[in-house]
């Protein structure tokens, strides 16, 4: 399959003519920028970054080491904010920390009227992300900033973050591509918790009356973010499956001040 990606990638072409001609000869050049992939592939390299793109939502999105790759099961986060914001005539939407902008740019073109702002802490993350609003037309404000630091007095109907959630001694880090995301977007001190905690607690500066915020989350950490936001003042709490039936996303209301 990865094979079949990077000689497409080097051939420049659709997936049915791998399959229609396969008796098509390759120049001397392609065939060796097509071995250079393999053995980068072969030293672990993610196929996206080898490729410089990746789907999501059934858009590609550019990528490179300096964002992380988009996962299927942050698609889960697109479908909470359709289904929450679906009867809201002009939404305004923040997505922190977002990398490569998938879900900025996705809300921004599957939600007509939203304004949709996206903020990240790394330059170069924005840098990617601001390339695919370009690329895939979706009018998305950008704000270099760390969580809402940058957003003062701002307030949204709907906050969503793929934050870092991992545990910084979690072993998959060592493990297949993650060796090669950027560390800034995966963890998140000794319990994987920290920038959730930081964000459910900020949150409620940045939220309108019955605005929502959703997160996605570690696969152990359902409960905890749950209670997180209970503490922080959250009503309609509750947390949703991806597809692989994990509890990877929660949620709740902001009720407004009492
Ligand atoms: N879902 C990622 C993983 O596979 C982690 C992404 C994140 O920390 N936001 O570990």
């Amino acid at each position: 399959m990865a094979a079949r990606i990077l000689l497409r990638h080097v051939l420049r072409c659709p997936p049915a003519r791998l399959v229609a001609y396969p008796e098509a000869r390759l120049t001397a050049e392609d065939w060796a920028a097509y071995r250079a992939l393999v053995e980068r592939r072969q030293a672990g390299e993610p196929v996206a970054y080898l490729v410089g793109e990746r789907e999501f939502f059934g858009r590609s999105f550019l990528v490179s080491p300096a964002v992380l790759i988009p996962r299927p099961e942050t698609e889960l986060l697109i479908e909470l904010a359709l289904a929450h914001l679906g009867g809201c005539p002009r939404p305004r939407v923040l997505d922190l920390g977002t990398g490569s902008g998938a879900l900025a740019v996705t809300l921004a073109l599957e939600l007509d009227a939203a304004e949709v702002t996206a903020v990240d802490l790394s330059r170069e993350a924005l840098w990617v992300a601001m390339a695919n609003a370009a690329r895939l037309g979706a009018s998305v404000s950008f704000v270099h900033s760390r969580w809402f630091d940058a957003l003062c007095g701002e307030r949204y109907q709907l906050i969503v973050a793929n934050p870092p959630y991992v545990a910084a001694n979690d072993p998959h880090l060592g493990q297949g591509d993650l060796r090669f995301e950027p560390r800034s977007a995966l963890v998140a001190g000794a319990d994987g918790l920290d920038d959730l905690k930081t964000i459910i607690a900020e949150a409620p500066h940045h939220l309108d009356d019955d605005g929502w915020l959703m997160l996605e989350h570690g696969y152990d950490q359902a409960a905890t973010v749950r209670s997180l936001l209970t503490d922080a003042g959250f009503t309609a709490i509750r947390s949703w499956t991806d597809l692989a039936g994990i509890e990877r996303a929660s949620g709740g209301r902001w009720p407004g001040r009492p």
